[in-house]
């Protein structure tokens, strides 16, 4: 017996943050939007924390904003630390933005605000339905679900993260690596005199710690480790701060409330689109966390199609618009995949000629202001607008 297609201009793959972003601003330019996810709920862990100031202008438009800032912490500066040294300090307190500061908040509770914000526009996530294939001619997209419904959509995003089903029934390959290391990733709360609102990253020769404060008294850490068990302990993370964190006032970890590993990749998308499909976040981009950078840019990169898309279906634009979601967002992945790898391997640079060269380079561009505000224009997203300008500070860094 042939299925009924169910029909939607739109159809988006995967609830994340991307999908969620792009979900709500179709359905506020009024586009007929369908949104499945194969969770049977949403995650309800912490993940990405960092929200930076261009993703916060860019999410005025969905109408989030207030209720991110009233969840989250507002911090104005990075440090770069070892032991208990400053080697460079980044502040964003002084950037030609609205939101001169990172704001810190779990990505359960981003995606929370998404979604209420999309429900208020009328719009779902249908849960526990999994896309498993698909296939488009020249008038439109035909999904195959698991269950062996179908959707019938003019256009597919596949906002499905890292192991997109859509890329790769797509074709579209995904071009890198895996790291070597894994990372350790825990929300704990710290007995610490040193607490202030400050993301810090402290370098050692044992690799990268970041210990960044988060709403509520926490604080999350982030770790590199060369093979991590797969819930890290109380006694664990408190290993990694007594071996790579500060010194003289050292942080005491009185509870894990969440942990994790992961591997992480370095991998870009080949293209970011195949006839009618289009692919965005994770599914179109992963790289390491140093920076907090990957939530940032899936979000961005649906507020760019959204745009695309509704300007095509609703706003009377040619369809030669939608080549430029590629070309407007596929050059800022590649620049965020390079600056995340450099910083990960400045971090973890072997050897200690190597450490006391890097450091005492870092000591040095601390005192030239151009360094650090460009350093602050890149890890904010706020140099996008000028890519050209915005590799160079790395470079200079890390070198
Ligand atoms: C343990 C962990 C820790 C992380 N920590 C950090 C961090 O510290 N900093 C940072 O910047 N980033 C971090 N990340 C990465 C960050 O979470 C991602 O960059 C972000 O979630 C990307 O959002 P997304 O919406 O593109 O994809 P995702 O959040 O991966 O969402 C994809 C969605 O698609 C759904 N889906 C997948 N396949 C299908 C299918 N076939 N059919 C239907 N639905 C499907 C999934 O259920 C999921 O809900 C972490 C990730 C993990 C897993």
């Amino acid at each position: 017996m042939t299925q009924i297609a169910e029909k939607t201009e739109v159809l988006i793959v995967g609830a994340g943050p991307t999908g969620l972003t792009l979900g709500a601003l179709l359905k506020q330019r009024g586009v007929d939007v369908t949104i499945v996810d194969k969770a049977a709920e949403m995650a309800r862990t912490s993940r990405a924390a960092v929200i930076h100031a261009r993703t916060l202008e860019q999410l005025h438009e969905v109408g989030v904003n207030a209720e991110l800032l009233r969840r989250g912490l507002v911090v104005p500066r990075f440090t770069v630390r070892e032991d208990d040294r400053a080697l460079i300090t980044i502040d964003f307190d002084d950037l030609p933005t609205e939101h001169p500061y990172t704001l810190m908040l779990s990505q359960d509770q981003t995606e929370t605000v998404l979604r209420e914000r999309l429900a208020e526009l009328g719009g779902e996530v249908h849960q526990s339905r999994e896309v498993a294939n698909l296939a488009q001619d020249a008038d439109g997209a035909t999904a195959t679900l698991s269950d062996g419904s179908v959707i019938r959509a003019d256009y597919v995003v596949g906002a499905d993260g890292m192991h997109s089903v859509v890329r790769e029934s797509a074709g579209i390959g995904f071009t890198g690596a895996a790291y070597e290391e894994s990372f350790v990733l825990a929300d704990v709360t710290l007995d610490w005199e040193l607490s202030q609102p400050e993301v810090m990253l402290y370098f050692a020769p044992a690799g990268l710690v970041v210990i960044a404060p988060l709403p509520g008294g926490r604080h999350r850490i982030v770790a590199t480790v060369e093979e991590a068990p797969e819930s890290p302990d109380l006694g664990f993370v408190q290993a990694i701060l007594d071996e790579r964190g500060p010194k003289k006032r050292p942080a005491k970890v009185t509870e894990v409330v969440w942990s994790s590993r992961f591997r992480v990749h370095h991998r870009l998308a080949d293209s970011y689109r195949q006839g009618r499909v289009f692919i965005a976040g994770d599914a179109a981009h992963v790289h390491s966390p140093a920076g907090g950078q990957g939530m940032n840019t899936g979000i961005q990169d649906a507020v760019a199609l959204a745009g695309r898309l509704a300007d095509v279906l609703r706003g009377g634009a040619a369809v030669e618009t939608l080549d430029r979601y590629e070309s407007e967002r596929r050059p800022v992945a590649a620049m965020v995949v390079h600056l995340t790898d450099r910083l990960t391997a400045l971090a973890t640079v072997h050897g200690p000629v190597r450490r006391r060269a890097r450091n005492a380079l870092l000591w040095v561009l601390d005192h030239v202001p151009a360094v650090g505000r460009k350093l602050a224009m890149n890890l904010s997203g706020l140099a996008i607008d000028n890519a050209a300008t915005a590799r160079p500070a790395v470079e200079m860094v890390v070198a």
